[in-house]
Protein backbone atom coordinates (compact mmCIF):
# COMPACT_ATOMS: atom_id res chain seq x y z
CA UNK A 1 0.00 0.00 0.00
CA UNK A 2 1.51 3.53 -1.12
CA UNK A 3 0.46 5.75 1.97
CA UNK A 4 2.81 8.04 1.86
CA UNK A 5 3.24 10.03 5.18
CA UNK A 6 3.56 13.78 5.07
CA UNK A 7 6.59 15.56 6.08
CA UNK A 8 5.09 17.83 7.74
CA UNK A 9 3.70 17.83 11.05
CA UNK A 10 0.39 19.43 11.26
CA UNK A 11 -1.07 21.85 14.04
CA UNK A 12 1.62 23.48 16.27
CA UNK A 13 3.62 22.02 18.63
CA UNK A 14 2.55 22.91 22.18
CA UNK A 15 4.42 21.27 25.12
CA UNK A 16 2.24 21.09 28.13
CA UNK A 17 4.34 20.23 31.52
CA UNK A 18 2.61 17.33 33.00
CA UNK A 19 1.00 19.01 36.28
CA UNK A 20 2.51 19.20 39.50
CA UNK A 21 -0.61 20.60 41.78
CA UNK A 22 -2.27 18.14 43.86
CA UNK A 23 -5.33 19.57 45.68
CA UNK A 24 -8.77 18.13 44.89
CA UNK A 25 -8.75 16.40 41.89
CA UNK A 26 -11.88 15.66 39.91
CA UNK A 27 -9.92 13.55 37.09
CA UNK A 28 -12.86 10.26 36.24
CA UNK A 29 -15.20 12.21 35.13
CA UNK A 30 -16.27 15.39 33.37
CA UNK A 31 -16.89 17.90 36.29
CA UNK A 32 -17.49 21.06 33.66
CA UNK A 33 -20.26 23.16 35.14
CA UNK A 34 -21.24 24.17 31.51
CA UNK A 35 -20.07 21.56 29.63
CA UNK A 36 -19.73 22.14 25.86
CA UNK A 37 -22.16 19.93 23.79
CA UNK A 38 -19.25 17.64 21.15
CA UNK A 39 -20.71 16.23 17.86
CA UNK A 40 -18.77 13.56 16.85
CA UNK A 41 -18.61 10.32 15.07
CA UNK A 42 -18.77 9.70 11.24
CA UNK A 43 -16.70 8.87 8.40
CA UNK A 44 -15.89 12.27 7.48
CA UNK A 45 -13.68 13.07 10.41
CA UNK A 46 -11.30 10.00 9.82
CA UNK A 47 -8.08 10.11 7.85
CA UNK A 48 -8.21 7.35 5.23
CA UNK A 49 -4.29 7.40 4.85
CA UNK A 50 -1.10 7.80 7.85
CA UNK A 51 -0.83 11.38 9.38
CA UNK A 52 1.05 12.99 11.73
CA UNK A 53 -1.20 15.10 13.72
CA UNK A 54 -0.28 16.58 17.00
CA UNK A 55 -2.95 17.47 19.15
CA UNK A 56 -2.99 20.34 21.87
CA UNK A 57 -4.69 19.71 25.05
CA UNK A 58 -7.50 21.82 26.32
CA UNK A 59 -6.42 22.70 29.97
CA UNK A 60 -9.56 22.40 32.00
CA UNK A 61 -10.11 23.16 35.92
CA UNK A 62 -11.66 20.71 38.20
CA UNK A 63 -12.61 21.29 41.29
CA UNK A 64 -10.83 24.52 42.79
CA UNK A 65 -7.19 24.33 41.94
CA UNK A 66 -6.77 20.68 39.61
CA UNK A 67 -6.18 20.78 36.28
CA UNK A 68 -6.61 18.08 33.61
CA UNK A 69 -4.97 17.76 30.02
CA UNK A 70 -7.99 17.26 28.21
CA UNK A 71 -6.92 15.24 24.66
CA UNK A 72 -10.35 14.38 22.87
CA UNK A 73 -12.59 15.68 22.21
CA UNK A 74 -10.61 18.37 20.78
CA UNK A 75 -10.66 20.72 18.16
CA UNK A 76 -8.75 19.30 15.71
CA UNK A 77 -10.43 15.86 16.59
CA UNK A 78 -13.10 14.21 18.12
CA UNK A 79 -12.66 10.35 17.99
CA UNK A 80 -10.39 7.72 17.45
CA UNK A 81 -11.88 4.38 17.02
CA UNK A 82 -14.75 4.41 19.87
CA UNK A 83 -12.21 6.51 21.92
CA UNK A 84 -14.16 9.30 22.75
CA UNK A 85 -13.15 11.37 25.71
CA UNK A 86 -9.37 11.26 26.94
CA UNK A 87 -7.93 13.30 30.02
CA UNK A 88 -4.67 13.13 31.33
CA UNK A 89 -3.77 14.52 34.99
CA UNK A 90 -0.77 14.34 37.13
CA UNK A 91 2.01 13.30 38.01
CA UNK A 92 0.11 15.35 41.22
CA UNK A 93 1.67 15.61 44.93
CA UNK A 94 -1.36 14.63 47.27
CA UNK A 95 0.58 13.62 50.06
CA UNK A 96 -1.10 16.42 52.50
CA UNK A 97 -4.55 16.63 50.07
CA UNK A 98 -7.73 15.07 49.48
CA UNK A 99 -6.60 13.91 45.96
CA UNK A 100 -9.07 12.81 43.57
CA UNK A 101 -13.02 13.36 45.40
CA UNK A 102 -15.80 12.54 41.97
CA UNK A 103 -19.40 12.54 43.76
CA UNK A 104 -22.09 9.84 42.24
CA UNK A 105 -22.77 10.75 38.97
CA UNK A 106 -24.45 8.95 35.67
CA UNK A 107 -23.34 8.00 32.72
CA UNK A 108 -24.96 6.37 29.55
CA UNK A 109 -23.92 4.76 25.91
CA UNK A 110 -20.14 4.23 27.06
CA UNK A 111 -17.52 2.45 28.55
CA UNK A 112 -15.19 4.02 31.28
CA UNK A 113 -11.50 3.17 31.43
CA UNK A 114 -9.44 4.09 34.53
CA UNK A 115 -6.02 3.83 34.33
CA UNK A 116 -3.21 4.70 36.28
CA UNK A 117 0.27 5.18 36.05
CA UNK A 118 0.40 6.32 40.41
CA UNK A 119 -1.56 5.96 42.90
CA UNK A 120 -5.05 4.27 43.39
CA UNK A 121 -8.57 4.57 42.95
CA UNK A 122 -11.47 4.20 44.76
CA UNK A 123 -14.57 3.14 42.46
CA UNK A 124 -17.78 2.78 43.61
CA UNK A 125 -20.83 2.01 41.44
CA UNK A 126 -24.66 1.37 41.19
CA UNK A 127 -24.15 -2.11 40.57
CA UNK A 128 -22.74 -2.04 43.93
CA UNK A 129 -18.66 -2.53 43.02
CA UNK A 130 -16.34 -1.37 45.71
CA UNK A 131 -12.96 -1.81 43.89
CA UNK A 132 -9.87 -0.29 44.34
CA UNK A 133 -7.72 0.15 41.14
CA UNK A 134 -4.17 0.55 40.99
CA UNK A 135 -1.04 1.22 38.50
CA UNK A 136 -2.06 -0.75 34.99
CA UNK A 137 -4.96 -2.76 36.39
CA UNK A 138 -7.61 -2.10 34.33
CA UNK A 139 -11.37 -0.58 36.06
CA UNK A 140 -13.79 -0.81 33.24
CA UNK A 141 -17.31 0.75 33.62
CA UNK A 142 -19.55 -0.35 30.72
CA UNK A 143 -22.69 2.19 31.56
CA UNK A 144 -25.20 0.66 28.70
CA UNK A 145 -28.48 1.95 29.73
CA UNK A 146 -27.64 3.51 32.75
CA UNK A 147 -25.14 3.09 35.84
CA UNK A 148 -23.61 5.73 38.54
CA UNK A 149 -20.65 5.84 40.49
CA UNK A 150 -18.25 7.79 42.46
CA UNK A 151 -14.54 7.67 42.27
CA UNK A 152 -12.00 8.96 45.13
CA UNK A 153 -8.26 8.45 46.27
CA UNK A 154 -8.63 6.20 49.32
CA UNK A 155 -7.03 7.09 52.59
CA UNK A 156 -4.68 6.72 53.75
CA UNK A 157 -3.35 7.12 49.95
CA UNK A 158 -0.09 6.88 48.07
CA UNK A 159 2.26 10.50 47.71
CA UNK A 160 1.71 10.66 43.92
CA UNK A 161 -1.43 10.58 41.40
CA UNK A 162 -1.11 10.26 37.64
CA UNK A 163 -3.41 8.56 35.22
CA UNK A 164 -5.79 9.02 32.24
CA UNK A 165 -9.64 8.76 32.58
CA UNK A 166 -10.71 7.37 28.79
CA UNK A 167 -14.29 7.19 27.53
CA UNK A 168 -15.23 4.52 24.76
CA UNK A 169 -18.89 4.81 23.01
CA UNK A 170 -20.82 2.06 23.02
CA UNK A 171 -22.14 1.54 19.12
CA UNK A 172 -26.25 1.56 18.58
CA UNK A 173 -26.75 -1.95 18.91
CA UNK A 174 -25.12 -2.93 22.44
CA UNK A 175 -25.61 0.83 24.15
CA UNK A 176 -28.59 -0.61 25.62
CA UNK A 177 -27.05 -3.68 27.37
CA UNK A 178 -27.05 -3.61 31.16
CA UNK A 179 -24.63 -2.08 33.20
CA UNK A 180 -21.10 -3.80 34.78
CA UNK A 181 -18.15 -3.07 36.29
CA UNK A 182 -15.15 -5.03 35.40
CA UNK A 183 -11.83 -5.17 37.04
CA UNK A 184 -8.90 -6.81 35.74
CA UNK A 185 -5.44 -6.72 37.78
CA UNK A 186 -3.71 -8.87 35.86
CA UNK A 187 -3.54 -7.86 32.09
CA UNK A 188 -1.49 -9.68 28.88
CA UNK A 189 1.84 -8.20 27.94
CA UNK A 190 3.94 -8.25 25.12
CA UNK A 191 7.70 -7.49 25.61
CA UNK A 192 10.62 -6.74 23.25
CA UNK A 193 14.19 -5.52 24.11
CA UNK A 194 13.32 -1.97 26.41
CA UNK A 195 9.82 -2.41 26.09
CA UNK A 196 6.76 -3.76 27.88
CA UNK A 197 3.10 -3.42 26.52
CA UNK A 198 0.17 -3.96 28.37
CA UNK A 199 -2.99 -4.52 26.42
CA UNK A 200 -5.89 -3.11 28.32
CA UNK A 201 -8.43 -3.68 25.74
CA UNK A 202 -8.69 -5.17 22.31
CA UNK A 203 -5.63 -7.53 21.31
CA UNK A 204 -1.77 -6.37 20.34
CA UNK A 205 0.64 -8.49 18.32
CA UNK A 206 -1.72 -11.69 19.68
CA UNK A 207 -1.74 -10.96 22.94
CA UNK A 208 -5.49 -10.05 24.17
CA UNK A 209 -7.12 -8.44 27.13
CA UNK A 210 -9.79 -10.10 28.98
CA UNK A 211 -11.86 -6.62 29.49
CA UNK A 212 -14.99 -6.51 27.04
CA UNK A 213 -15.25 -5.07 24.11
CA UNK A 214 -18.17 -4.04 21.50
CA UNK A 215 -16.03 -2.40 18.36
CA UNK A 216 -12.86 -3.31 16.83
CA UNK A 217 -10.61 -1.25 19.31
CA UNK A 218 -7.36 -1.31 20.90
CA UNK A 219 -5.69 0.11 24.37
CA UNK A 220 -2.32 -0.51 25.30
CA UNK A 221 0.15 1.10 27.90
CA UNK A 222 3.68 0.76 26.69
CA UNK A 223 6.87 1.39 28.78
CA UNK A 224 10.13 2.20 26.45
CA UNK A 225 13.57 2.36 28.23
CA UNK A 226 15.98 4.68 26.90
CA UNK A 227 17.63 4.74 24.24
CA UNK A 228 15.23 2.02 22.66
CA UNK A 229 13.61 1.80 18.83
CA UNK A 230 11.67 -0.06 18.03
CA UNK A 231 8.44 -0.78 15.54
CA UNK A 232 4.93 -1.86 17.01
CA UNK A 233 2.55 -4.01 14.32
CA UNK A 234 -0.60 -2.24 13.74
CA UNK A 235 -3.64 -2.84 11.74
CA UNK A 236 -3.97 -0.72 8.49
CA UNK A 237 -7.72 -1.00 9.25
CA UNK A 238 -7.56 0.91 12.43
CA UNK A 239 -6.94 4.77 12.83
CA UNK A 240 -4.32 5.37 15.70
CA UNK A 241 -3.27 8.10 18.08
CA UNK A 242 -0.69 8.22 21.06
CA UNK A 243 -1.32 9.67 24.43
CA UNK A 244 2.24 10.94 26.05
CA UNK A 245 2.20 10.40 29.67
CA UNK A 246 6.41 10.58 30.96
CA UNK A 247 9.52 10.65 29.34
CA UNK A 248 10.19 11.90 25.67
CA UNK A 249 9.55 9.38 23.24
CA UNK A 250 9.71 9.92 19.15
CA UNK A 251 6.44 8.43 17.32
CA UNK A 252 7.36 8.06 13.56
CA UNK A 253 10.11 10.56 14.35
CA UNK A 254 7.77 13.23 15.95
CA UNK A 255 8.71 14.06 19.43
CA UNK A 256 5.54 13.69 21.92
CA UNK A 257 6.09 15.42 24.92
CA UNK A 258 3.95 14.92 28.05
CA UNK A 259 0.13 15.84 28.22
CA UNK A 260 0.22 15.85 24.39
CA UNK A 261 -1.37 13.67 21.67
CA UNK A 262 0.28 12.30 18.40
CA UNK A 263 -2.99 11.41 15.99
CA UNK A 264 -1.72 8.40 13.13
CA UNK A 265 -4.33 8.39 11.37
CA UNK A 266 -5.10 4.68 9.00
CA UNK A 267 -3.38 2.61 6.59
CA UNK A 268 -0.40 1.49 8.52
CA UNK A 269 1.13 -1.88 9.36
CA UNK A 270 3.83 -0.83 11.71
CA UNK A 271 5.23 2.29 14.23
CA UNK A 272 8.18 2.84 14.70
CA UNK A 273 9.25 4.32 17.96
CA UNK A 274 12.32 5.60 20.32
CA UNK A 275 12.45 6.82 23.43
CA UNK A 276 14.89 9.76 24.34
CA UNK A 277 14.40 8.77 27.71
CA UNK A 278 12.59 6.37 29.67
CA UNK A 279 9.07 6.96 28.38
CA UNK A 280 5.42 5.80 29.36
CA UNK A 281 3.06 6.03 26.76
CA UNK A 282 -0.58 4.89 25.56
CA UNK A 283 -1.43 3.26 22.14
CA UNK A 284 -5.47 4.01 21.48
CA UNK A 285 -6.99 2.67 18.13
CA UNK A 286 -9.70 1.11 16.66
CA UNK A 287 -11.79 0.78 13.05
CA UNK A 288 -13.16 4.20 12.86
CA UNK A 289 -16.57 4.92 14.48
CA UNK A 290 -19.29 5.34 11.79
CA UNK A 291 -22.16 6.63 13.46
CA UNK A 292 -22.83 9.75 14.62
CA UNK A 293 -22.57 10.60 18.45
CA UNK A 294 -23.98 13.83 20.34
CA UNK A 295 -21.76 13.93 23.86
CA UNK A 296 -23.16 16.23 26.49
CA UNK A 297 -21.94 16.44 30.49
CA UNK A 298 -21.35 12.47 31.51
CA UNK A 299 -24.00 11.08 28.67
CA UNK A 300 -23.05 9.55 25.35
CA UNK A 301 -26.28 9.89 23.02
CA UNK A 302 -28.17 9.98 19.39
CA UNK A 303 -30.32 12.63 20.04
CA UNK A 304 -30.95 15.25 22.23
CA UNK A 305 -34.32 13.83 23.37
CA UNK A 306 -32.17 11.53 24.65
CA UNK A 307 -29.94 13.91 26.61
CA UNK A 308 -32.47 15.59 28.34
CA UNK A 309 -34.23 12.83 29.27
CA UNK A 310 -31.16 11.27 30.84
CA UNK A 311 -30.41 14.64 33.04
CA UNK A 312 -34.31 14.15 33.99
CA UNK A 313 -34.05 10.89 35.10
CA UNK A 314 -30.73 11.77 36.99
CA UNK A 315 -32.21 15.02 38.73
CA UNK A 316 -35.19 13.02 40.05
CA UNK A 317 -33.45 9.82 41.18
CA UNK A 318 -34.48 6.98 38.43
CA UNK A 319 -32.37 4.70 35.93
CA UNK A 320 -29.07 5.08 37.97
CA UNK A 321 -29.18 2.75 40.61
CA UNK A 322 -27.75 4.32 43.96
CA UNK A 323 -24.06 4.37 44.98
CA UNK A 324 -23.61 3.28 48.47
CA UNK A 325 -20.58 4.63 50.71
CA UNK A 326 -19.98 7.73 49.22
CA UNK A 327 -19.13 10.10 51.90
CA UNK A 328 -20.82 13.13 50.05
CA UNK A 329 -23.62 14.53 47.70
CA UNK A 330 -24.23 13.19 44.30
CA UNK A 331 -23.21 15.69 41.51
CA UNK A 332 -26.18 17.24 40.07
CA UNK A 333 -26.39 17.67 35.98
CA UNK A 334 -25.55 21.19 34.67
CA UNK A 335 -28.59 22.97 32.92
CA UNK A 336 -28.69 22.39 29.40
CA UNK A 337 -27.16 24.56 26.72
CA UNK A 338 -30.28 27.01 24.93
CA UNK A 339 -29.44 26.00 21.50
CA UNK A 340 -30.64 22.43 20.74
CA UNK A 341 -27.78 19.67 19.95
CA UNK A 342 -28.20 18.18 16.81
CA UNK A 343 -26.02 15.04 15.59
CA UNK A 344 -25.01 16.45 12.70
CA UNK A 345 -21.24 15.84 12.46
CA UNK A 346 -18.33 16.56 9.90
CA UNK A 347 -17.46 19.32 12.40
CA UNK A 348 -13.46 18.91 12.75
MN1 LIG B 1 -17.56 8.94 35.49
Amino acid sequence: MACPVPDRVTSGFAHTPAGSRGAKLGGMSNLDRAPVPSVCGGRGFVVAEPVRELLSPRHVQLGESTEVRRLLPNLGRRMIGAWAFVDHYGPDDIADEPGMQVPPHPHIGLQTVSWLHAGEVLHRDSTGSRQTIGPRQLGLMTSGRGISHSEESPRPHARFLHGAQLWVALPDEHRDTGPKFEYHPDLPTVTAPGLTATVLLGGLDGSVSPGTTYTPIVGADLALRRGTETRLPLEPDFEYGVLAMSGEVHVDGVPVLPGSMLYLGCGRTELPLRAESDAGFMLLGGEPFAEELIMWWNFVARSQAEVEQAREDWAKGSRFGEVKGYDGAPLRAPELPAVPLKPRGRLR
